[in-house]
């Protein structure tokens, strides 16, 4: 089923996964997945790596939960080091597997490299690949979109002005960069309502899981550790269990607010680490989704 029409009906719990490195940690992806099965998600996602091999497993990950039948699936799908002739390619196998849905991104540069540049005959943005997708596929559609703004964004403006371009080229629904304030994304939200974006916009969520882990993920994603959660980070720089019980406790605050506010659902960075998801779905006790 397309996650678009799940929107309909539902506020979707969703949770994204990464492939391992290698082909031998594929059974471990989907023990994490399993273990989260258990709360019912609407929906998994499996990332697209930056090259390599690394990418057959998300085709092979996503196709073997889809195959299981009790999990909606959606595959990333980026245009990094890859023509549009490679791109249209892995599209091809998807739909051949039943994926329905794919989140069409762009991609980091590569590692070492500081600017996104196109592969020779390759899409340059994350809106060539999702007209691409329309106007050939039957795919349900997502984007990625930044409350904070994307780290090679001179401004918020342009940058929601390309998200709408987004939704205009077909995207049905957009899931945001992970962020700590909320009122980043309650903003976002009501810049992207007043620019007549009206697909519903997913939070997304990670809950760190210890210091040294959310710095290093917050300077290359450029969202901001706000100064109190900072502070308290601070005290357990060599104590990871700790960090990951704060991670727990500070997303299901977060988590809670925005479920309230009526958000169309939740997106979880799981990281391939259920625990801390598992607490939070269990502290939070959403209806359909508590064991
Ligand atoms: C929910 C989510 C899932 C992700 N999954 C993956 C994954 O599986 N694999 C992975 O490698 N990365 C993933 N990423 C990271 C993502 O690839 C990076 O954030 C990347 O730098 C930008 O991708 P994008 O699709 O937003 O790119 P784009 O939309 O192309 O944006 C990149 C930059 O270009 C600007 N821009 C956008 N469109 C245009 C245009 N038409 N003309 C000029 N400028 C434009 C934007 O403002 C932005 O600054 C994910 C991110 C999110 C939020």
């Amino acid at each position: 089923m397309k996650v678009k029409d799940i929107l309909k009906h539902t506020r979707t719990i969703s949770c994204e996964f990464f492939p391992p490195q290698t082909e031998d940690g594929i059974p471990g992806v989907l023990r994490a997945i399993d273990r989260l099965k258990t709360y019912r998600p609407d929906f998994v996602s499996v990332t697209y790596g930056a090259g390599g091999s690394t990418r057959s497993f998300t085709e092979e990950i996503t196709a073997q939960v889809k195959a299981d039948g009790d999990l909606e699936v959606m595959a990333h799908l980026t245009c990094v080091a890859q023509s549009k002739e490679v791109v249209h390619g892995v599209l091809e196998r998807l739909e051949e597997l039943g994926i329905e849905n794919i989140i069409a991104l762009r991609g980091d540069p590569p590692q070492g490299q500081t600017e996104f540049v196109a592969e020779k005959d390759g899409f340059q943005h994350a809106t060539d690949l999702i007209e691409h997708i329309r106007e050939r596929f039957q795919f349900g559609v997502a984007a990625a979109c930044y409350p904070e703004g994307h780290t090679e964004s001179t401004d918020l403006r342009s940058d929601l002005d390309y998200t709408k371009q987004k939704v205009e080229n077909g995207a049905d629904f957009l899931i945001t960069q992970l962020f700590y304030d909320n009122s980043d994304y309650f903003d976002f939200v009501d810049r992207a309502r007043q620019a007549n974006i009206d697909v519903p916009i997913i939070p997304g969520i990670l809950p760190l899981l210890s210091t040294s882990q959310i710095r290093r993920f917050n300077a290359r994603c450029g969202a901001k550790i706000p100064d109190a959660l900072d502070k308290q980070l601070e005290k357990f720089v060599d104590d990871d269990r700790a960090a990951r019980e704060l991670g727990v406790e500070y997303a299901t605050e977060q988590v809670k607010e925005l479920w309230d506010s009526g958000v169309p659902g939740i997106h979880f960075y799981v990281l391939n680490r259920s625990y801390s998801v598992s607490k939070i779905l269990e502290n939070l006790g959403l209806p359909g989704h508590t064991v």
